[in-house]
């Protein structure tokens, strides 16, 4: 089973997409983990994504589509299914997945929006930002803050995209992290290709 989660930085994707690849066996491809390894191993691209990343910025298109075309071109991700989280992130990204996926007869079987209250996001990020307060904190609540003010100037916009052609599924992100996960587990479960491999 394929599946897109949709959601701003901060609201649980990573966590949820990691429970989901547990239960359910898919392999959980993030470009955020990607790209911070690439930075972190000191190649030429990652080096270069390390700048935006750390300014909140999104790297380029091309230099995040090449990345998930090599991998869900992979034999293991093929068999076992992929959860894309953070991917896509412009109408352009989303656009081309829809053409790679379609050359290559691969179906995505759910995109799902994790929905959250952006004013409680910022909420959050202020109450951690005075609770470990100092200077790095400040800058990480700035960054932060921008990124979400990115994700809805420059993701959101793929919403209504996927809405238009029905494909777009939601659950309430604002719930508990375990209520989320029953929520995912809901939809999942009422697919035809859900496949439980661990509790
Ligand atoms: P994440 O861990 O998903 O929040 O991503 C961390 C950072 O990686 C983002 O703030 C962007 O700078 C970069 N990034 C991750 N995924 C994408 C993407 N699909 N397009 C552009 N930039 C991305």
């Amino acid at each position: 089973m394929n599946i897109v989660l949709m959601g701003p930085p901060g609201c649980g994707k990573g966590t949820q997409a990691q429970r989901l690849e547990k239960r359910y066996g898919m392999v959980h491809l993030s470009t955020g983990d990607i790209l911070r390894a690439a930075a972190a191993a000191g190649t030429e691209a990652g080096l270069r994504a390390k700048a935006i990343l750390d300014r909140g910025d999104l790297v380029p298109d091309d230099m995040v589509v090449g990345i998930i075309v090599e991998r869900i071109e992979d034999a293991e991700i093929r068999e076992k299914g992929f959860i894309l989280d953070g991917f896509p992130r412009t109408v352009v990204q989303a656009e081309k997945l829809d053409d790679v996926l379609s050359e290559k007869r691969i179906d995505i079987h759910h995109i799902i929006e994790m929905r959250v209250d952006e004013a409680a996001l910022f909420a959050r990020i202020e109450r951690r930002a005075q609770e470990s307060a100092g200077a790095r904190a400040d800058d990480n609540a700035e960054t932060l803050k921008k990124r979400i003010v990115v994700y809805r100037e420059q993701t959101a916009p793929i919403l209504p995209y996927y809405a238009r052609s029905g494909r777009l599924e939601t659950v309430d992100g604002m719930a508990e992290i375990d209520d989320v996960t029953t929520q995912l587990g809901a939809i999942l479960e009422n697919s035809p290709q859900a496949k439980r491999t661990a509790d």
